[in-house]
């Protein structure tokens, strides 16, 4: 399916279910982001903005999970030449999704939850991380992402989560990382209170989280497999556990986006309409210039932050699981962001492709020189905490812009999923196991209605039928050749902030 928007010269492919109609909503704010073109049009007229004459916006597409956003909306993808839009990466930069492969069985799971359910609550929620680190570490981890995190282990060797963090496979882990999780960055701005002091090793409240809503960590049993051969390669059995875990950037990252909206605002010229939805350019412009300059480091941080967010939520998970049940190999399959602006080269031009949920899927060539050269860039697509998930191959189709899905898509806003049905609130309840920062079953909180309700409405929000039927939405991707189907997941357990 082709829009076509009047005035504009370029329209938008959407790759949706069969069937199924665009969101009027979600289509409107597509709109008024393709009004963009308007923008470039005046600051064009104005002069002195663009570097480069041909700066336009190149195509746009949707993916199938597309649905509406706070501006632009979720599941655009966007391809910019000679600017870009830093509002189209969407507020949390850098969220995105980490699969692990593991040497677990489903029975040993199955068989230890008991004592397995109640420590991963005790280190996720009470306190139990353990992320220890000083001034040092966290400004080269928001300068240079997890090679920063390699290069200034120093005195943290060995205690607390440290003790999970093997230098040798760490190394290793960043060939299976997007970026290979580093984005150097000259600069930290408006970050000094979250770095701390240079040489003192201490705790703090915000990395390690998984962040609210629809961000998880969760095992799931490998459920079927379609693809034998990729998954064989990739380390993917039938009734093997793996470990997915979904988070992005917290606090830093809103930061880092208020700062990019102070920066392309205060570029826009005063003399000119301003865009009526709020969304901004920024012209790329050599090393030198400021503007450019501090958009680069904010977001570079925050994609850093991220990174090393997914790696110490996966190594809390391992802590649990060994404490728990046994020692375990745990290998890294691909850590991918869904938020992010991604720099494409094509016939000695450069292009930004930027993309608010959704996330990249290369085809082979595209990986040559990565694991990936010979099955192209893993996709994982999530369902909901009641349904399935699944893992692809990305195909590299260039009319979806080398894109997938990164889930279902909301059904449901939050607010109508909390009054849903009692019936299939219940029946999902008893069938899935959830670890929230509180546990229900506390003695102490029997009769405080207040704070269960509260639980409650957290867990509906985000209950399975509040999300699209996610078998449609992977379907779209075979169909159209954009990613292939390697296995399906099923939840063994979810956790959720
Ligand atoms: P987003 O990046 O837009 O925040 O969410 C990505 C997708 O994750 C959602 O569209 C949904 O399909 C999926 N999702 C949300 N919560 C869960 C969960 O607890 N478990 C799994 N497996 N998927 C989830
Ligand atoms: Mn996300
Ligand atoms: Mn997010």
């Amino acid at each position: 399916l082709k829009l076509e928007f009047d005035s504009q010269s370029c329209g938008v492919s959407l790759f949706l279910p069969e069937g199924t109609k665009p969101d009027k909503k979600a289509v409107d704010e597509l709109r008024s982001m393709m009004q963009m073109e308007r923008s470039v049009e005046r600051m064009k007229a104005e002069g002195g903005f663009f570097e480069n004459p041909d700066s336009s916006v190149r195509r746009a597409a949707v993916t199938p999970d597309f649905h509406k956003g706070a501006g632009i909306p979720i599941g655009t993808v966007l391809m910019t030449e000679g600017f870009v839009i830093p509002q189209a990466m969407g507020n949390d930069i850098n969220c995105g999704m980490r699969l692990y492969t593991t040497d677990l069985k489903e029975e040993e799971l199955e068989c230890s939850l008991s004592s397995l359910l109640p420590e991963v609550r005790r280190i996720f929620f009470e306190g139990g991380r353990g992320i220890v680190m000083n001034g040092i570490q966290r400004e080269a981890m928001l300068k240079d992402g997890l090679t920063g995190l390699l290069e200034t282990l120093g005195e943290a060797v060995g205690k607390g989560i440290w003790r999970f963090y093997n230098r040798e496979e760490q190394e290793k882990e960043l060939e299976y990382t997007a970026f290979r999780g580093s984005l150097k960055a000259g600069d930290t701005e408006g970050l000094g209170d979250f770095t701390g002091d240079p040489h003192t090793l201490s705790y703090d409240d915000q990395i390690g989280s998984i962040g609210g809503g629809n961000h998880f960590v969760e095992m799931q049993r490998v459920a079927e497999i379609y693809d034998g051969q990729t998954a064989n390669a990739w380390g993917i059995r039938k009734g093997a556990v793996l470990i997915m875990i979904h988070t992005g950037s917290l606090t830093i990252g809103h930061q880092s986006g208020r700062i990019n909206q102070i920066i392309t605002k205060g570029l826009y010229p005063k003399s000119i309409p301003h865009p009526d939805n709020g969304i901004y350019l920024l012209p790329e412009r050599g090393g030198m210039d400021r503007e450019w300059r501090r958009f680069r480091d904010t977001t570079r941080n925050a994609a850093n932050f991220g990174f090393a967010n997914r790696l110490f939520l996966g190594l809390m998970l391992q802590n649990a699981v060994e404490n728990t049940v046994r020692a375990f190999e745990m290998k890294l399959l691909y850590d991918s962001p869904h938020n992010f602006i991604w720099e494409r080269e094509a016939e000695g031009r450069k292009y930004y492709i930027h993309r608010k949920g959704a996330c990249s899927a290369r085809g082979m060539e595209e990986m040559e020189g990565t694991p990936f050269a010979y099955y192209g860039e893993p996709v994982m697509i999530p369902g909901s905490m009641g349904s399935s998930s699944y893992l692809l191959r990305g195909m590299g189709n260039p009319d979806a812009l080398w894109s997938a899905s990164h889930g279902a898509g909301r059904r449901l806003s939050r607010g109508e999923a909390i009054h849903g049905s009692d019936e299939e609130f219940q029946e999902f309840m008893k069938k899935f196991h959830i670890v929230t920062p509180i546990d229900p079953n506390r003695s102490d909180l029997k009769g405080r209605s207040d704070i269960l309700k509260k639980w409650e409405e957290s867990i509906r929000s985000e209950a399975p039928y509040a999300y699209k039927d996610i078998d449609q939405v992977v379907k779209v991707h075979e169909d159209h050749d954009m990613a292939g189907l390697v296995a399906r997941m099923e939840p063994l357990f979810t956790v959720k902030a």
